[in-house]
C-alpha cells in the first residue's frame, strides 16, 4: 500500500503569521495518520516552519536545492542546510524553475542526487506543456524526464524518490487535467517503472499537481495510480488545504 502525501507548495507566498494559522488548522482538523503531509515555504520560513508545525501532522519541504554542498554560490541553498531546519522533503524540477531558471534535465539529476546524499525526499516534478500535449508528445516528455532521473540512480536511490505530474498548462491555471487524463499519465508512468523492477512501480508515490482544489480532489485521488497532490495556489488557504487532506484520507 502506498501512503498518499499531500504537500503544499507556497512558492514565493506566506508568512510567519500564515505557519501559525496553518499549525492552528492542522491541529483543530486531525487529519488521518494515514496521510504524510507536507508545507513547502519559502526558504526564510524553513527554521520558523520546523518549530511552529514540530508536533502537528505536517512535515517541511522546500522548494529547491543547490546540488553543491558549499561554496561560492551566492543566494543558493545545500541539502545539508535544509536538512539543519528540520526539511525532510524538496521539490526538484518543478517547471517554475525549468522555465524561469533554466534547469534541464541534468540540472535537474544533480540536485536529486545532491537531496538523496543529505538523506532528503526529492520530489521530481515532471510534465509536458500545452504544446508538447497537442503535439501527441506526452509520453516522450514525461518519460524522458522521469527516465533521465531513474536511469541513473541505484534501486535503493530510487526507492527513496516521490514522483509529480504536474501538466505545466494546468498549474496555476486553475484548468485541472480531468481525472482520466491524469490518470492515463501516471498509469503511463507506473507501468515504465514497473518493466523496470515491479517493486519500484508497485513502490513509487506518484502525485498529481495543477490546479487541485477542494472541491476536485476526491475525484483525482480516488483514481488507482494517483497517490497524492502537490498543490500550489489552494495550500495558501488553510481550510481548503485540509479538505484535500481529508479527501486523501
Ligand atoms: C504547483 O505549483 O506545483 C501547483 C500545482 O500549483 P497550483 O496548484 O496553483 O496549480
Amino acid at each position: 500500500m502506498r501512503k498518499p502525501l499531500i504537500a503544499g507548495n507556497w512558492k514565493m507566498n506566506g508568512s510567519l503569521a500564515l505557519l501559525e494559522t496553518m499549525k492552528q488548522a492542522l491541529s483543530s482538523a486531525r487529519v488521518s495518520s494515514a496521510v504524510d503531509v507536507a508545507i513547502i515555504p519559502p526558504f526564510t520560513l524553513l527554521m520558523s516552519a520546523g518549530k511552529i508545525l514540530a508536533g502537528s501532522s505536517a512535515e517541511i519541504g522546500a522548494q529547491t536545492l543547490h546540488p553543491e554542498s558549499s561554496g561560492a554560490y551566492t543566494g543558493e541553498t545545500s541539502a545539508s542546510m535544509l536538512t539543519e531546519c528540520g526539511v525532510r522533503y524538496v521539490l526538484v524540477g518543478h517547471s517554475e524553475r525549468r522555465t524561469l531558471f533554466a534547469e534541464d534535465d541534468q540540472a535537474v539529476l544533480a540536485r536529486v542526487k545532491a537531496a538523496l546524499g543529505a538523506g532528503l525526499v526529492p520530489v521530481l516534478c515532471v510534465g509536458e506543456t500545452l504544446e508538447e500535449r497537442e503535439a501527441d508528445r506526452v509520453e516522450t516528455v514525461v518519460l524522458g524526464q522521469v527516465g533521465t532521473v531513474i536511469d541513473a540512480l541505484s534501486a535503493e536511490e530510487r526507492s527513496r524518490l516521490v514522483i509529480a505530474y504536474e501538466p505545466v498548462w494546468a498549474i496555476g491555471t486553475g484548468r485541472t487535467a480531468t481525472p482520466d487524463q491524469a490518470q492515463q499519465v501516471h498509469a503511463m508512468i507506473r507501468s515504465w517503472l514497473s518493466d523496470k523492477d515491479p517493486a519500484l512501480g508497485e513502490g513509487m508515490r506518484l502525485l498529481y499537481g495543477g490546479s487541485m482544489k477542494a472541491d476536485n480532489a476526491a475525484d483525482l485521488l480516488s483514481r488507482p495510480d494517483i497517490d497524492g497532490g502537490l498543490i500550489g495556489g489552494a495550500s495558501l488557504k488553510p481550510d481548503d488545504f485540509i479538505a484535500i487532506c481529508h479527501a486523501a484520507g
